[in-house]
């Protein structure tokens, strides 16, 4: 087999899902909502299931959609995207970011990734034949050293990646931070793949600053995003690159033979949400800042430690004042005897980190309420 494959691990957060489903765990390990999309989007995809959209859309993703999805994210991003020469669509950010990774990197490339990482972006690097080198985003805070940052970067790096809103760790970059990465690799002459698909789930007073919004930083960044988490659409698997036309050409020949399409009945449902008014971005966050606070009140009554998210869905707790060998042997331990399943900590760092556990809470209160009645019960 391909010797790549022993260089990474299968996913260690869709593994913890196949467990909590075995022992009927509530599973707050996995980030996927329990609760239903907007009620117009349903109705939207039974239309277009009764009409006559069920072949391929072309390749780089059907015009209505495009179209839809410029004009969002240009009013979002503050910039002024072009539906034919700026995007591809793909399925889920997932395909996405393997796809920047591919367009932009040759074989023994490097690639920046900050440590804690959402999982896919090594095996996307490793992958796509690059090597990733890890800058560290420090626990409890996740702030960065930008003299370490400069000292990966002087390595001849191809490209960083950028999450943002982060996962796993709940960090929204600030622009000041943002403003540091875009002078070094501009210095250093790196692209930016960004991952950007909690974009809309930000709790005040943070606010999200797209990297490509910054001056200058457009020529230089792909931007990927979803629209999984925005409209609570996870299995439909719609996500994008906006990047400028060069990178763009190169990113619809890789995606073409990637997959061909993603699925195109979805992209003339998902037009609906794409057309949705500001309302329903500021109810989202709302909804999630809810979720937040229900979550961490009772993670407070409990006595756990956490970092408090400033966005996205997750949170890191500390389990150190607990007993275990490690984190993995702490969640297999709490899907089995107290019925709620996270991710191990260790899977998100490059470095032997072992004393956190990732929780999200997208989630009903009554999910979510259940999952701290039974964390009551931790020793
Ligand atoms: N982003 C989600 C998480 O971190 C999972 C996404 C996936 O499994 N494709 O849990």
């Amino acid at each position: 087999l391909n010797k790549k494959i022993d260089q990474f691990s299968d996913s260690v957060i869709r593994r913890m899902t196949r467990i909590a489903n075995k022992y009927e765990a509530i599973n707050l390990s996995q980030g996927f909502p329990d609760f239903d999309p907007p009620e117009e989007l349903k109705e939207s995809l039974k239309e277009v299931a009764e009409g006559s959209i069920h072949q391929y859309s072309v390749t780089w993703g059907a015009q209505n959609f495009r179209e839809a999805l410029a004009s969002k994210q240009s009013k979002f991003m503050g910039l002024d995207i072009d539906p034919e020469k700026e995007i591809v669509v793909t399925c889920g950010s997932t395909e996405a970011m393997m796809a920047a990774m591919m367009t932009v990197c040759s074989p023994g490339d490097k690639v920046v990734v900050f440590s804690p990482f959402y999982e896919n972006y090594a095996a996307d690097a490793i992958l796509s034949g690059a090597e990733p080198i890890y800058v560290n985003l420090k626990p409890p805070e996740f702030n960065f050293d930008p003299k370490e940052l400069e000292a990966a970067l002087k390595q001849g790096v191809k490209a960083l990646i950028l999450c943002n809103p982060s996962n796993p760790s709940g960090k929204v970059f600030s622009r000041s931070e943002l403003e540091i990465i875009a002078e070094l690799v501009e210095k250093y002459d790196a692209f930016v793949i960004t991952d950007e698909v909690y974009e809309h789930i930000v709790y005040p007073p943070y606010q999200h600053t797209y990297f490509a919004s910054l001056p200058g930083m457009f020529k230089r960044t792909i931007s990927c995003s979803s629209l999984s988490k925005t409209y609570s659409i996870t299995g439909w698997r719609l996500g994008y690159l906006i990047a400028p036309a060069e990178i763009i050409n190169g990113a619809k020949q890789i995606h073409d033979f990637l997959t061909v399409g993603a699925a195109s009945p979805l992209q003339e449902a998902a037009v609906t949400a794409l057309k949705f008014d500001e309302q329903y971005y500021q109810e989202l966050e709302k909804k999630y800042e809810k979720k937040r606070d229900f979550f961490l009140k009772g993670l407070d009554e409990i006595g756990l430690k956490y970092t408090k998210p400033q966005g996205a869905y997750y949170i890191m707790v500390d389990i150190s004042e607990f007993n275990f060998e490690d984190d993995l042997e702490f969640c297999e331990w709490m899907i089995k005897e107290v019925g709620v399943a996270a991710v191990p900590g260790s899977s998100f760092f490059k470095d032997d980190i072992n004393h956190l556990i990732r929780f999200h809470y997208a989630k009903k209160k009554e999910t979510l309420k259940k999952a701290l009645a039974r964390l009551e019960k931790l020793p």
